[in-house]
């Protein structure tokens, strides 16, 4: 079996990307890159999610003579013209507070009425070679902000972001029900089918 590298330390995403890309009807062995230690992180220094992610999957390919894939995410906010964007996982100044960085927004959001305030999550996700070969696609979560947090599920933005058509925050719906409309969900089942074209 065909084995591909998916630039993430992370043990569940990488059984997270497993479940929807074997949904999707593709074969291949996905393999943390925990499975190589000594490959370097790489600076996201893209200004884009797809340049980001991007950056992420040819440093692994590269490293590790194998094809690779990587995503990048965040969410953006209409009424801040985009952001926090590239900057969600660090927009209270700390890398990976979560908690830190929802209070900041909720605190600058909090003037701003129900109607203005839209966001969507959006997802880049990446496959390079190590030849140079190289195709990404993006996916994309809609809804609402809420005024308050609401679930313990989920991470990050979850518990203020209600998706359209839902009464429910993501933070509030099972992980499949998530997977199922998220923009994660979305971008990897968008990349299955190039990934078995390029494979092939
Ligand atoms: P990453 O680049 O995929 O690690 O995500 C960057 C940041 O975006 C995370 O730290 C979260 O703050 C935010 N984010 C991305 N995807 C989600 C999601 O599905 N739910 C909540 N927050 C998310």
């Amino acid at each position: 079996m065909q084995r591909l590298i998916l630039a993430t330390r992370n043990a569940n995403k990488v059984t997270e990307l497993r479940a929807i890309l074997a949904g999707a009807g593709l074969s291949v062995e996905l393999v943390g890159a925990d499975a190589y230690p000594d490959v370097p992180d790489v600076k996201e220094s893209g200004i884009t999610f797809a340049e980001n992610a991007l950056l992420k999957a040819h440093a692994l390919a590269r490293a590790t003579g194998l094809p690779a894939v990587a995503d990048d995410s965040g969410l953006c906010v209409d009424v801040l013209g985009g952001a926090p964007g590239i900057f969600s996982a660090r927009w209270a100044g700390k890398h990976g507070d979560d908690r830190a960085n929802l209070e900041l927004l909720l605190a600058q959001l909090e003037d701003i009425t129900g109607p203005h305030r839209t966001a969507h999550f959006a997802c880049a996700a990446a496959l390079a070679f190590p030849d140079g070969r190289e195709r990404v696609v993006e996916g994309r979560l809609h809804g609402t902000l809420r005024h308050a947090p609401a679930g313990e599920g989920g991470f990050g933005y979850d518990p203020i972001l209600q998706p359209e058509g839902e009464t429910r925050t993501c933070a509030e719906m099972t992980p499949e029900e998530k997977n199922a409309i998220s923009h994660r969900g979305k971008a990897f089942r968008a990349l299955a089918p190039v990934i078995r074209e390029m494979l092939d």
